[in-house]
């Protein structure tokens, strides 16, 4: 490995880092600096730009156009610095002892300036299988900033072979990761003075029938649903995040709103199960409370979702990964990615692979090691190399 290589990764890392791309801001500069940089290759991105015209992914294709390639796949934006203690300045990149230390230099601007290093490698290769570079936003907040641009790539006439998404696996190839549900839920009972309270519907109460019954059903799943070795916790997760209610001691509260989520090992699960909870409050708790006054009820709405990645152990692209990563085993996340979008919007297999460790993301004083970002490169290299004699999937 040459040392140039680690240069330009830090370089390229200390650049992104710059950017505070904290997911409520906009990323058009840092995408800018990437089409900056690329140019210098003569290469062109295409944007795709969100309804706000704040934010866009870029969309790269190296090599052939005309061909199907492999994907690597990575998020711009950031989980907030406000309120965490951090010895350096988060958006000024520190090296110390092999660490690499900045918000975002494990989840996941370390992965995006892998792959941006070895651009010239793959400008110089005679790729005759393309590689794609898929720059998302919005990561942070539920995969959001992917979705427009899948859509895009499922228009498209040539369907990628694979994906590589580069969250902080420790370079293990991961097959499958949880998906997640969120639903928040607004109970609209009556006001009334506290002393005459059987007068008034007590929203809070009535919430907590609701949590009472997600509590219920966790416990549920942890001992009669469906468990897969593979994760840390083995079963399905439900549980109440969020409760807001009541005004006043002395007042019968009107409105209370409970957060729910599911994460679910079966592609369709968390839905699923949050799914038969909204049936059940509206079969069990909404009669009652409109019996008491018909102006009562509970509202649900999807706050958030996206699907589990669950890949079979023999697909091809698993059995290149352990090849292009020089790894045998494999293993599953609890942390959601884009991955299973990959496959639930666009039909594209996908896998997760890269970079430094989760239990450094989103925390104060995140940092990867290079020796880490430096794997990473060996793995791009090699898919370079695949892609230069041939490139077939399998
Ligand atoms: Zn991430």
């Amino acid at each position: 490995m040459s040392d140039d290589r680690a240069e330009r990764i830090r370089k390229l890392l200390a650049e992104l880092i710059a950017f505070d791309t904290v997911s409520d801001r906009s990323n058009l500069p840092l995408i800018a600096a990437i089409e900056r940089y690329l140019a210098s290759f003569g290469i062109a991105g295409r944007r795709i730009v969100d309804d706000t015209g704040e934010k866009a992914a870029l969309w790269v294709t190296i090599g052939p156009q005309d061909r199907p390639g492999f994907v690597l796949s990575g998020h711009t934006d950031v989980v907030p610095v406000a309120s965490q203690n951090w010895s350096t300045n988060p958006f000024a990149l520190v090296e110390r002892d092999g660490k690499l230390y900045g918000r975002g230099t494990t989840d996941m601007k370390g992965f995006v300036a892998v792959c941006l290093a070895m651009v010239p490698e793959m400008r110089a290769a005679n790729l005759t299988t393309p590689i794609h570079l898929a720059i998302s936003y919005d990561e942070e907040i539920g995969c959001v900033g992917v979705r427009p641009m899948l859509a895009e790539i499922s228009r498209g006439l040539i369907k990628p072979l694979g994906c590589f998404v580069g969250e902080p696996t420790q370079m293990q190839v991961t097959i499958g990761h949880k998906g997640k549900h969120g639903v928040r839920a607004t109970f609209h009972g009556l006001a009334a003075h506290s002393s005459i309270a059987p007068s008034g519907v007590n929203a809070v109460e009535y919430a907590a029938d609701l949590i009472a019954e997600i509590r219920r059903r966790a416990q549920q799943l942890a001992t009669e649903g469906a468990h897969d070795v593979h994760y840390d916790v083995a079963h399905t997760t439900l549980l109440t995040s969020i409760v807001h209610g009541g005004t006043a001691l002395n007042i019968v509260p009107e409105r209370c709103i409970v957060e729910f989520e599911c994460r679910g090992l079966g592609v369709t699960e968390s839905k699923e199960v949050t799914d038969a909870i909204v049936a059940w409050a509206k079969a069990e708790i909404e009669p009652v409370m409109k019996a008491a006054d018909p102006s009562c009820g509970v509202d649900f709405e999807e706050i958030l979702d996206y699907p589990a990645l669950d890949v079979p152990s023999d697909h091809a692209l698993v059995t290149l990964a352990k090849k292009l990563a020089g790894r045998n085993s494999h293993a599953k996340v609890s942390f959601g990615t884009e991955a299973g979008l990959f496959v639930s919007m666009a039909d594209i297999p996908a896998i997760v692979l890269g970079p430094g460790s989760i239990t450094q993301a989103h925390k104060p004083d995140e940092y990867v090691e290079m020796s880490e970002l430096l794997a990473c490169a060996d793995f791009v290299e090699r898919l370079i190399g695949h892609c230069a004699a041939g490139g077939e999937l399998g």
